[in-house]
């Protein structure tokens, strides 16, 4: 172990390699039997308009509640479900579950005016049947498909980009709304966004949690406002955790944003409470306009 090695760098290095490798062995094992006997759940974090402080949407954020070891960031499990053949599976249940607790708060009229946000991996959106399976979900949930915004990343994008152009025409037929993730960390090119019917952007929280510190993150998001202005897509700012994040934003003219400032993702139950009030009061002092 890290200790009977007298702290020897090499036998630190060596115990966490051994707990990752155990932790890929544990999700291997039992992250099929997760996805069916009820240990995996959605939070859902809210987004806001930053000016009114009302919430505009909510994004599904899938965690695994292991026997063991608590609980599991998708960033433990969703990679090696990737590369297990189990990312089909996973993404289906996501997809469902977001859509039947999304048409149940739409039931409660809790939701009106709110898209559900659902993150897509790149093996999913290059599977066959996978516009036929959201256009089944949406049906038998009542849900119109401009009400639902599926969120991809970059990297999808430069993988297949003849696949993913149909599956994203597919969608569009729809109506659903199709967003790029942690924009600007990727390697897509503007003739990608122009390929693509992409409606949005979100901007990576590392930029945005730099803002207020570093002018080299300030021109990278406000050449990505620009940009998006540019292409008529809307844009939101991930990562909002100070309020100088959030008034740099509105000052930039982003003025959707999701982060720890405004709301944790957080259980359903915890969500309904901030759904009922429609919005998450800020005290951001915004100079008047
Ligand atoms: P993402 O889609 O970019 O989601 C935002 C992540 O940033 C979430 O982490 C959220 O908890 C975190 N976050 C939000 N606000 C803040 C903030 O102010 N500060 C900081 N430091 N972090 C913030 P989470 O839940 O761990 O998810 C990580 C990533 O895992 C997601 O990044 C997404 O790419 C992926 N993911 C999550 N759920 C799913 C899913 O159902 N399917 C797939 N394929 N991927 C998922
Ligand atoms: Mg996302
Ligand atoms: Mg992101
Ligand atoms: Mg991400």
């Amino acid at each position: 172990s890290a200790k009977s090695g007298g702290g020897n760098g090499v036998a630190v290095f060596t115990d966490a390699m051994r707990a990752q490798f155990e932790l890929q062995d544990d999700v291997e094992l039992n992250l099929r039997s997760a996805v069916s006997d009820g240990s995996l759940l959605l939070h859902y974090q809210p987004e806001v308009d930053l000016r009114t402080g009302r919430i505009v949407a909510l994004e599904a954020l899938v965690r695994w509640q292991h026997p063991t070891r608590g609980l599991l960031p998708p960033g433990a499990f969703v990679g090696v479900a990737e590369a297990t053949n189990l990312a089909g599976e996973l993404g289906r249940w996501v997809i469902r579950t977001a859509c039947a607790q999304f048409a149940q708060w739409r039931q409660q009229g809790l939701a009106s005016n709110v898209v559900i946000r659902i993150n897509v991996s790149p093996v999913q959106l290059v599977s066959l049947d996978f516009v036929e399976s959201i256009e089944d979900t949406l049906r038998s949930n009542g849900i119109d498909g401009s009400s639902v915004c599926l969120e991809i990343t970059e990297h999808v994008v430069v993988q297949d980009l003849a696949r993913t152009q149909l599956t994203l025409r597919g969608l569009k037929r729809m109506g659903v709304q199709i967003a790029i993730d942690d924009f600007g960390t990727g390697y897509s090119s503007l003739s990608h966004l122009k390929a693509l019917p992409v409606d949005a952007v979100k901007i990576d929280r590392g930029f945005v949690q730099r803002l207020g510190v570093s002018t080299d993150d300030l021109a990278i998001v406000k050449s990505i406002v620009g940009l998006a202005g540019s292409f008529g897509l809307g844009v939101v700012g991930e990562g909002v955790e100070t309020a100088v994040a959030a008034r740099t934003l509105v000052g930039l003219g982003c003025y959707r944003a999701q982060g720890f400032l405004i709301a944790r993702p957080l259980p359903p139950e915890a969500v309904e409470t901030h759904l009922a009030a429609g919005r998450i009061p800020l005290d951001l002092e915004l100079p008047r306009v």
